[in-house]
């Protein structure tokens, strides 16, 4: 008996019966290969997600129109016959792996990048310049408009003949069907613009060519339930073209956000879970076929409680099937405690829409990489491996290890597991990093990994150990820059000052040090009611630091009134603050009760040099302190190969 009875009880979209309620929402890979083919990698992604469990997968973002509908690196295309070989083998590894599948049929219109789209100008129901840089799109005529109504339900056509069982039309996300829907996008006279009727009707037409050639195929539609940018959709009209769209035979509506605001649907980590369920609970009010809820559901117990509230039919899973795609079985064998829960760190985002890379994510170091790669082989020799370190990098160096059948033994010198992630975790919404903390304390004993947490590990310990292996993931310690008067009393080191959770009010407070540590510090102090400024070096803010998070890390600094005085070096602290010099040489006093210290932070490598003779496998911040991917992921490929 499960404790989610709701979340794995069959449902029904259109004549597809899903086996449970747990929907894959399309997130783009760039797996698939450069000509827009079907490759084995992306297979491998697919099916992965498919034997863990979910109902059903929704492939990503598929173009449905080359090369104006190109809308990404590695895309997937089902715009020619050609495509269809490609497409069957993914949808015969998806069946096969025990899941459904549906594919995403995606125009991004005006959105559509130069860069993909062959210099084409992208085209648009109307000629408004697009949001995000200005760029003007070439309005369709109307005779394009029903050539692109055609290449959908040409798609559709080859998605059936390739054996998926369903299509989902892309109209939300600010792409082409939202910017006919949105009347910030339709300014068009002819039926395809106006009133709400006519903005449908590009998405009633495609609908409507899809049911007549295809019968009862099932068709989703990822609809807009309301644009972030003002005056644009409201959730009364998402609800209206719900019903319209119930009336005309859609099977089921996965509503998100429109256009504007990709913060708002790419949540970074201080997003909390489920927030954004209310767009589905608002569409499903309004019609009675199936609605799937989307955004930050990591926990099986919110599912659950989702579905049992009635605010949805369905639960998309996105991220969390990119760091567990074993999430659903999990969850069905009441596994709850060893699902790698997505903490919304957004490496992801920053691999598909800045880097145009493959997919890649924190905690699953296995994503985007192939079948080898992820393939944890049983170790020929068991071997005695010491972990020294009980951070990220050696958490995971001591899971895959264990998996691999060795004896692992793992000494942290601290009275418990987590390392850097402890004081990461401390600043406002970054809760979620101890997850990865609360993971690994689970699994690794599991695993059998003896764990021996407040022990300092010296040279002579390791050499009466003898070892097979020694891993050294000793982390990093705060970098103290030599700046006259930085052992005063009233200075403060950044990492110190969260470890210990001070707490400061009505203070005048100086940070130094204007990177993620000294801005998310800046956060947390701002949040206590100081007064903080942040002394840079200069003006721009760190490009280590994920977009969507920088952005909305200075957004809240901004609302909580901290001040930035950058291109300055910081020339003395003294009792009364900080003494910087400008560019132009001027010398002046930041004036401040406390100085915080935030000049990140350099490897604690001293054990790693004592202990060469054994030829340690030096992984994570020992190395160079870097990000909680580079250690993850060091750990994965280094335990492999032991
Ligand atoms: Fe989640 Fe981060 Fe992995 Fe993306 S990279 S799936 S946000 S944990």
């Amino acid at each position: 008996m499960t404790r989610h009875p709701k979340l794995f009880e069959p449902g029904l979209i259109g004549t597809l019966k899903l086996k449970n309620r747990i929907v894959m929402p399309p997130i783009s890979t760039n797996l698939a290969g450069k000509d827009g083919t079907v490759t084995d990698e992306l297979i491998f992604h697919y099916a992965e997600r498919a034997r863990g469990g979910v109902g059903l997968i929704t492939v990503e973002n598929v173009c449905v129109d080359y090369p104006l509908s190109r809308h990404g690196a590695a895309q997937p295309r089902i715009d020619d016959d050609a495509f269809i070989p490609g497409l069957r083998r993914l949808a015969d590894a998806v069946h096969e792996a025990g899941a459904l599948i549906a594919v995403e049929l995606t125009h991004p219109g005006m959105n559509a990048e130069l860069r993909f789209t062959e210099g084409h100008t992208p085209v648009a129901p109307s000629a408004v310049p697009r949001s995000k840089d200005g760029l003007l799109p070439r309005a369709l005529s109307r005779e394009e408009v029903m050539k692109v109504v055609g290449k959908y339900v040409e798609a559709a056509r080859r998605a059936k003949t390739a054996g998926f069982d369903a299509v989902e039309l892309q109209a939300c996300h600010g792409l082409l069907i939202n910017q006919f829907l949105s009347p910030l996008t339709n300014k068009r006279q002819d039926e395809y613009g106006g009133s709400r009727e006519n903005r449908l009707r590009f998405l009633l037409e495609i609908l409507d060519g899809i049911r007549l050639y295809l019968g009862e195929f099932p068709v989703m539609v990822r609809l807009v339930a309301e644009d972030v940018l003002e005056g644009g959709l409201t959730l009364e009209d998402g609800q209206w073209f719900a019903r319209r769209l119930e009336e005309a035979g859609a099977d089921a509506i996965h509503p998100d956000f429109g256009l504007g605001g990709k913060e708002k649907r790419l949540e970074p980590m201080p997003y909390p879970q489920g927030w954004r369920v209310y767009l589905a609970e608002g569409i499903k009010k309004a019609i009675s076929i199936p609605v799937i809820a989307v955004g930050v559901i990591r926990e099986p117990p919110l599912a659950e409680e989702i579905l049992e509230a009635g605010k949805a039919d369905f639960v998309a899973l996105g991220r969390a099937l990119i760091a567990d795609p074993e999430w659903p079985s999990k969850a069905l064998a009441g596994e709850e405690k060893s699902i790698r829960k997505c903490i919304g760190c957004n490496e992801c985002v920053v691999a598909r829409h800045v880097e145009d890379a493959p997919l890649r994510c924190t905690l699953n170091p296995a994503v985007g990489q192939g079948r080898d790669f992820a393939r944890i082989d049983r170790a020929e020799v068991r071997k005695r491996v010491l972990v020294i370190g009980g951070g990220p990098a050696g958490m995971e160096a001591a899971q895959v290890a264990a998996r691999r059948g060795h004896q692992v033994t793992l000494y942290e010198k601290e009275n418990r597991l987590g390392g850097a992630l402890n004081i990461a975790s401390i600043p406002p919404g970054k809760e979620k990093l101890n997850w990865v903390t609360e993971y690994y304390s689970h699994e690794l004993p599991r695993l059998g990994v003896e764990l021996h947490l407040g022990e300092m590990v010296d040279a002579e310990m390791v050499r009466a150990w003898r070892p097979d292996a020694v891993i050294v993931a000793t982390g990093s310690e705060p970098a103290i820059p030599d700046i006259p008067g930085v052992a005063r009393p009233n200075v403060i080191v950044a990492q110190t000052l969260l470890a210990q959770k001070m707490q400061f009010a009505d203070k005048r407070i100086a940070i130094i040090g204007g990177g993620m540590l000294g801005l998310e510090t800046a956060e947390y102090l701002a949040a206590q009611g100081n007064a903080v400024t942040v002394l840079k070096r200069y003006t721009t803010v760190s490009r280590l630091i994920e977009p969507l998070y920088r952005d909305y890390l200075l957004r809240k600094l901004k609302e909580e009134g901290v001040e930035f005085v950058t291109e300055v070096e910081v020339e003395e602290i003294t009792d009364g603050g900080v003494v910087v010099l400008d560019r132009q040489g001027a010398r002046k006093l930041i004036p401040a009760d406390w100085v915080v210290m935030a000049r990140g932070a350099r490897a604690s490598d001293r054990l790693a040099r004592e202990i060469e003779n054994f030829h340690p496998v030096v992984i994570g911040d020992a190395v160079e302190p870097r990000k909680i991917i580079d250690a993850i992921h060091e750990g994965f490929v280094v335990a492999k190969a032991i």
